[in-house]
């Protein structure tokens, strides 16, 4: 079936992409999704939706929206995602497959007996590992894979090594936390794929700052990988005890979004450190997709957006309000639907995020690929709060336009925010608290007045207080190398 090489892929024009993309939709609705998954079928089913009538891309728009509440489990259906989990028999593939389908499984069972095409079925459905979603408020659904599944998963590593320009000798230093979530091993995947020497240190919660350091040392790392907050971190450290990293080429940022000011912060602190001309990029992924995408390399330290796959997906854009389709280049809420994948099948999933600017189609000016771009403008609507400032109405705040204000200011080093009710009577008002930590050579009077501005201008609030604290007290706060993620944000009005 239509499967096509990385490096023909890469420069397909867009015209071709959506022929391909078409006639994957086409299989893997009548293939796969609506004959192997009891939770699709009956989507459908309820929907009056026939299959056959997915053709093209376009006719997505017919189909429901799953969004993260699809998956949670219910009262009535408690192991709601199980039933998102692909999964074949025979009475499926006779009922579903035409003879043209059972073909080469029948031909198999004849030359290799039945067992060897029972195998090949266990290869390809059977779920051998899993990840986690990692919301801040809902319960982590599981994400099965399966081996076909982890293939999947060391061929976007190839990708992605190709697209931030990796080579293949070098050493990489590998800082997400050591779990059951995506990012860490998309990297380890990436690595026994693409033949990279990586080291998984486990990140700040299972090595430590020591640990990390002595890593970094013993490796001599040509490329680190880790969540943003925490990298910036680890290398203050190194800067701090007068390491020097001139070995140093790229440094990659995942598994959460990646401000533009922290880039030119690591970019400074490497400088200190010998390191000249690095490539500092953002990755996007999420467990729901199996796989991420990254910017690559431009010149002057813009974003080219993150390369995606229109072999192993389809991004829709939609309006999160009305959930109608959008244009691609607008503002809206990304959508996305597998072409590839086995295990757990979301179609047509929200993802919470919002992008700017959504998706540039054509050649990127960077590295000249075809590969269509997400913008790299994302926010995550899962950090929309309702806060009550004044006694009147609530004013609905992202936090994370908050967050990336601070991490965006060249003078603070760590922030975190608080909610809580004044003097901390349940009756009374919201405050928005801000701690930071600034630089020596800044001066705290300028840094409020700057943020107050910012903020204000950003999200329409005020913040109540913006304290300073000590760089010690500030990452004791926040938990660093204590909890998974940094707690940059807290909710203090429930104990109000
Ligand atoms: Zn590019």
């Amino acid at each position: 079936m239509s499967s096509i090489p990385w490096k023909e892929l890469e420069h397909l024009p867009g015209k071709e992409q959506r022929a391909l993309q078409n006639e994957l939709l086409k299989q893997f609705v009548q293939k796969r999704l609506y004959p192997f998954s009891a939770y699709y079928r009956a989507l459908f089913d309820e929907t009056g939706i026939d299959p056959k009538q997915i053709r093209c891309v376009e006719d997505l728009a017919r189909l429901p929206l799953t969004s993260k509440k699809d998956l949670l489990p219910s009262e009535e259906d408690p192991e709601r995602s199980r039933r998102m989990v692909l999964a074949p028999d025979k009475d499926l593939i006779d009922q579903h497959w035409g003879l043209l389908d059972r073909l080469p499984l029948l031909l198999k069972a004849v030359t290799k007996g039945k067992t060897a095409v029972l195998e090949d079925l266990r290869r390809e459905y059977y779920p051998i590992f899993m990840t986690f979603t990692t919301g801040r408020s809902a319960q982590p659904v599981p994400f099965l894979y399966t081996k076909h599944d982890l293939e999947e998963l060391e061929a976007s590593g190839i990708r992605l090594n190709a697209l931030l320009g990796f080579h293949r000798d070098w050493r990489v230093l590998n800082l997400f936390p050591y779990a059951p979530h995506l990012a860490f091993w998309q990297v380890a995947m990436a690595g026994f794929a693409g033949g990279n020497m990586v080291l998984g240190t486990g990140g700040g919660k299972v090595a430590g700052t020591e640990g990390n350091l002595r890593g970094m040392d013993r490796l001599q790392p040509e490329a680190l990988v880790g969540v943003p907050g925490y990298l910036y971190h680890i290398l203050r450290e190194a800067r701090n005890r007068g390491m020097r990293m001139p070995q140093v080429k790229t440094i990659v940022l995942g598994a959460d979004t990646v401000p533009p000011g922290l880039k030119i912060k690591l970019a400074t602190l490497l400088a200190e450190m010998g390191a000249e001309d690095i490539d500092i990029l953002g990755t996007y992924g999420f467990t729901e997709a199996r796989m991420a995408f990254a910017e690559c390399p431009t010149k002057d330290g813009s974003s080219s957006g993150y390369h995606f796959y229109p072999d192993k997906g389809i991004f829709e854009l939609i309006d999160p309000e009305s959930g109608e389709v959008l244009p691609m280049e607008a503002d809206g809420e990304l959508v996305y639907t597998p072409l590839a994948g086995r295990g757990t099948t979301v179609f047509r999933y929200r993802t919470g995020d919002l992008v700017l600017g959504g998706i540039q189609t054509g050649p990127c000016p960077h590295c000249g690929r075809t590969l269509p771009r997400i913008n790299a403008q994302l926010r995550r609507a899962s950090s929309v709060t309702n806060l009550d400032l004044k006694k009147i109405k609530g004013t609905l705040v992202n936090m994370e336009e908050i967050g990336q204000v601070l991490a965006d200011d060249l003078e603070i080093e760590e922030w975190q925010v608080e909610i809580r009710k004044k003097d901390n009577d349940p009756h009374e008002v919201d405050e928005l608290i801000l701690y930071v930590s600034i630089r020596r050579s800044a001066e705290i009077a300028t840094v409020r007045e700057r943020l107050r501005k910012e903020i204000k201008a950003r999200t329409e609030v005020t913040p109540n207080e913006i304290l300073p604290l000590p760089l010690e007290q500030l990452l004791h706060r926040v938990g660093m190398e204590r909890e998974m993620k940094e707690k940059r944000f807290v909710d203090a009005r429930a104990q109000g």
